[in-house]
């Protein structure tokens, strides 16, 4: 089989996980920031080289997110400098919040679905990508870097199949503005592994100036295999969140991302190097499930590594 001989997995649980966390009210459950703090400084010391440390939106929107300026002030000069702290961000507010706690990495995003864009925002995909210019131009004068991401380039509630025509378009708004880095988000976890090899086997092909991140959701069990196609089609560089953590405000019934336990579990025991300790994963995994008071979404939390197996049966 065609694999690669290492992948990076990016840690998203500080914020695709926790931002959808309620408590037993349904209220905002929201973490302590010194919480927080020790589960980024748990992660560094995992071997995690690259972290989605939280997010800008609006605090009002996103409660959960709202302490991610003082995580990145109170976390600086605590883990190694070759650890790369990335955050999610909106809009040009984003990127004049990271240039104050020193944030040296944002994220923007857009939904692939003309619908969702149109609907919410009156305007195409394309036309929110062109929108961002300022926030480019911003980050680029404070050197800040800035990568973008794309939602549910597969597939959406709203229009089913995302046509590639609709997802190239985005890409090339992207790259006009000169970002590079491109995240591929199936948020709505309808994405399946013939149509996710296909479409990473596409865009490699077309743009070989970009470089690529993979985002699956587990909503429908798919995300494993997914990513099994996507390393076939040559990509490798994942997103994963500690104990499957997460969902998605727009989606009904989301999962959340695959969790990064079973993802780094699977690799190692394929030969894949990761450069992260999957026990120290599986340690900060069972810390979460107490801060947040509920079961995760974890096959390897449940059922130990393979490896610990053996030799244990009588
Ligand atoms: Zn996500």
């Amino acid at each position: 089989m065609n694999l690669p001989d290492s992948v990076r997995i990016c840690e998203v649980g500080l914020r695709d996980g926790l931002q959808n966390e309620k408590d037993k009210d349904g209220n905002a459950l929201v973490l302590k920031t010194e919480d927080k703090v020790e589960i980024l400084k748990s992660l560094a010391d995992a071997g995690y080289k690259v972290i989605e440390a939280g997010s800008f939106m609006h605090p009002k929107r996103v409660p959960q997110m709202a302490d991610t300026d003082e995580v990145m002030k109170q976390i600086a000069g605590k883990i190694p400098d070759d650890v790369e702290l990335r955050v999610l961000i909106p809009n040009l507010k984003g990127v004049q919040r990271a240039l104050d706690c020193g944030a040296k990495k944002v994220k923007l995003n857009v939904s692939a679905s003309r619908m969702h864009n149109l609907k919410n925002l009156n305007r195409t995909p394309e036309e929110s990508v062109a929108g961002f210019e300022d926030c480019v131009k911003f980050a680029n004068e404070h050197k800040i870097e800035i990568s973008g991401s794309i939602s549910m380039p597969f597939a959406s509630p709203w229009e089913g199949r995302t046509p590639v025509e609709d997802v190239d378009a985005i890409i090339e708004a992207y790259l006009k503005l000169g970002i590079n880095e491109i995240s591929l988000s199936d948020a709505s976890g309808m994405a399946v592994p013939n149509q996710v090899f296909d479409l990473c086997e596409h865009v490699r092909a077309k743009y070989p100036q970009a470089t690529w991140w993979l985002h699956f959701h587990n909503t429908r069990g798919v995300a494993m295999a997914n990513i099994l196609a996507a390393m076939q089609a040559g990509m490798t560089q994942f997103d994963s969140s500690f104990g499957g953590l997460g969902g998605c405000p727009f989606v009904p019934g989301a999962a959340g991302n695959i969790s990064s336990e079973d993802v780094i579990h699977m690799l190692d025991e394929c030969g894949i190097r990761t450069g992260i300790d999957v026990v120290k994963v599986m340690a900060i995994s069972r810390k979460i499930k107490d801060l947040v008071g509920h079961n995760l979404e974890s096959y390897v939390l449940r059922a130990g590594r393979s490896k610990d197996l053996i030799g244990t049966q009588g």
